[in-house]
């Protein structure tokens, strides 16, 4: 048993014995009782998560900001059992089940190994499957089902290259920085790359959101124009979109042939291989690890390739690594619950000034618009700064 569980079985072996027999008793029932049938939402985890004491609520950013039991870890779970056995109706309880960024830190601490996202995406989709999923998510899916990304598309190209740049909804909306900084990589190295014509979403809002039919179309039609691409590798700049082509594709059955890297593990490479020569620039700076690199990737290449920076200071935030703590922006936080998804930020912010470093470093387009205050950097931005042209 891991270290975490072994709360689980001392608290049992601790209580009075006819406390035990009802414990036991309770759980034996639980799947005959409360399981409903014909649901994609998993009751067994939400009852387990909702009878939790919230073991993991003092990591999770969101209920740090609203300061509302309702949002923690195990609040959430309880209003999902509501509301999937009709106990509760309403559009708000609704609107708690999109109260999530998604960011796994609950995962990190839970003896179970749950991550209450995953619970809540279950719960979408049969809310989904009713048709009762809340207003604003409903446009979010209708914009995407129109438009094929989130927001505009600034970078494009003819799709052929070994090396496919997939620069992902953020960069080409709002960081069109990131993507420039890529390109400027790509020529300095004399890298074969190339942008896809009409790049679409992975589509992980919808998946997110609950929208699986959805999701999945828009799953095939990016995997078929990578198989047809002859491309070997993938670079994208979004850790999602990389988590996304890596996990989520596969689990449905979805294969994509080139291998599907972050640009952070692309860029070590290149400096490993000798084709970025790096020169000095002095400066301290403080290194944001995204959620989904550090938990769900466990790809920690951007510190590498800052250390690899002369003169370079490479300070750490109290919350790092795995124990990074979320920006504010994952999970669609940032249009479905726009003000909690600020306060997020704000808590982050804190964190990261307490170190008082020149600049802040991050390896995720989302988490620098979330961030973005003084001197802010992507990778692929301080890695062209001090990069020998
Ligand atoms: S995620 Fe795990 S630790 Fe957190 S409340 Fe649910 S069961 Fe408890
Ligand atoms: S995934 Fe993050 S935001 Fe969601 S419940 Fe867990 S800790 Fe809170």
């Amino acid at each position: 048993m891991s270290k975490k569980n072994a709360w689980v079985m001392k608290a049992l072996h601790e209580l009075p014995l006819a406390m035990k027999a009802k414990a036991m008793k309770h759980f034996l029932q639980g799947n005959k009782k409360y399981m409903k049938k014909g649901i994609q939402a998993d009751m067994d985890a939400i009852i387990k998560c909702a009878t939790c004491p919230n073991m993991c609520k003092f990591d999770c950013p969101v209920l740090e900001a609203e300061k509302n039991e309702a949002l923690s870890p195990a609040g959430k779970a309880r209003i999902a059992y509501f509301l999937e056995n009709g106990l509760l109706d309403s559009d708000y309880a609704r609107e708690i089940m999109y109260a999530c960024s998604s960011c796994e830190a609950c995962k990190e601490h839970c003896p179970f190994d749950f991550s209450v996202a995953d619970i809540l995406r279950g719960m979408r989709r049969d809310m989904v499957m009713e048709g009762k999923v809340p207003e604003r998510v409903a446009e979010l899916k209708n914009e995407l089902l129109e438009k094929h990304v989130m927001g505009e598309r600034n970078f494009s190209g003819d799709g052929k290259g070994s090396v496919i740049y997939f620069a992902g909804c953020v960069v080409n909306n709002e960081r069109k920085e990131i993507g420039e900084a890529m390109i400027k990589i790509f020529e300095n190295v004399g890298e074969k790359y190339a942008i896809m014509e009409e790049e679409w979403c992975c589509g992980y809002p919808l998946y997110n959101m609950g929208f699986m039919e959805e999701f999945k179309e828009f799953a095939i039609r990016n995997a078929r124009k990578f198989n047809e691409s002859g491309a070997e590798k993938i670079v994208c700049s979004c850790p999602t979109c990389a988590h996304v082509f890596t996990n989520i594709y596969p689990e449905m059955g979805i294969r994509i042939k080139p291998e599907i890297v972050h640009s952070s593990s692309y860029i070590l490479h290149l400096i490993r291989e000798g084709k970025i020569s790096l020169e000095e620039n002095k400066m301290s700076v403080v290194y944001h690890d995204p959620c989904t690199l550090a938990r769900k990737l466990e790809v920690d290449d951007a510190r590498n390739v800052i250390k690899s920076i002369p003169g370079i200071e490479l300070r750490e935030a109290m919350l790092h690594g795995k124990e990074t703590r979320c920006c504010g922006n994952g999970g669609q936080m940032a249009r479905i619950h726009e003000s909690i998804s600020i306060k997020m930020a704000e808590k982050r912010k804190e964190d990261l000034k307490e170190i008082m470093a020149d600049a802040v470093v991050s390896a995720c387009p989302s988490c620098k618009t979330a961030l973005m205050e003084g001197r802010f950097y992507d990778l692929a931005e301080l890695v062209v700064e001090s990069m020998i042209k």
